[in-house]
């Protein structure tokens, strides 16, 4: 079956997010201990934000490491999930192909730019149908779905749980949100991204493509937004 609606919930974030930081922030820098900066944190969220912005803006990532995000993702493709889980500092939970068995119709993502031509669709759908039905000849005889899997296309569905702390997610918005990435990976991570945003709205300056970090394009070509190094 076709799956068409991506869907990214954000389902852990600390509450204490930003005296966390805050806490790892002045450690490096204060003649108190740890304990007594985060026993004495007050509600001052100016105070705490404008500390954090500025050890951010000098480079000490390490300090916002200490925050870890969880998402759950469903209807993503194989091909976008093999894509995010070559971070290798993110944890994941995947729904597995080999205890999971597709019954009959297996569910699917259409690439968008295939889903707007009208006959290339068609011929997609019709792919999957084949697909779906020698998958099921291979389980009714008596193939381990480990092995029936091989056949299943990089748009097969899936579901994961996706974690990594907030340096890692700055990292990861750098490289995919910018448009030499994959259209869908792109939406998967734009949307990690708005539901950290929504919590966390000082993080939207650094949850960007990596030529708004750099101030040029790094790659070959650019896309227009950015000029690349050399002009
Ligand atoms: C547009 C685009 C096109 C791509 N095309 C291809 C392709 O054609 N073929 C392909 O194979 N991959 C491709 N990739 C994947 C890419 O090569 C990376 O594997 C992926 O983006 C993860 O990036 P990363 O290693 O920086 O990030 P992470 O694994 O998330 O690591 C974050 C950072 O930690 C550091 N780090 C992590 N592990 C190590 C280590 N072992 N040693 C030293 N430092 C480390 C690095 O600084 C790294 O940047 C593509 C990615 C993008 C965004």
């Amino acid at each position: 079956m076709p799956k068409t609606a991506l869907e990214v919930s954000l389902i852990s974030i600390p509450d204490n997010l930003l005296d966390v930081i805050y806490t790892a922030c002045r450690t490096c820098y204060s003649p108190d201990g740890a304990v007594d900066i985060y026993e004495k944190i007050t509600d001052d969220t100016d105070k705490k934000l404008n500390l954090i912005k500025r050890v951010i803006s000098s480079g000490h990532y390490s300090t916002i490491e200490h925050i870890q995000v969880t998402f759950a993702i469903n209807n993503i493709s194989r091909a976008a999930t093999h894509q995010l889980v070559r971070h290798r500092h993110m944890s994941f939970s995947q729904k597995s192909q080999r205890y999971v068995k597709e019954k009959g119709e297996f569910d699917f993502i259409i690439p968008a730019a295939i889903e707007a031509n009208k006959d290339l669709c068609e011929k997609f759908l019709k792919h999957m149908n084949m697909t779906a039905d020698l998958y099921q000849e291979f389980i009714e005889n008596g193939i381990k779905s480990e092995d029936a899997r091989a056949i299943l296309p990089n748009a097969a569905a899936s579901s994961m749980v996706v974690s990594l702390n907030l340096r890692e997610l700055i990292h990861l918005a750098n490289l995919r949100l910018c448009t030499r990435a994959q259209l869908e990976i792109r939406l998967v991570v734009k949307r990690m991204c708005a539901l950290v945003e929504e919590k966390e709205p000082w993080l939207k300056e650094h949850l960007v493509p990596k030529c708004e970090r750099l101030g040029y394009c790094d790659e070959d070509k650019s896309c227009g937004r950015m000029k690349t190094k050399n002009g």
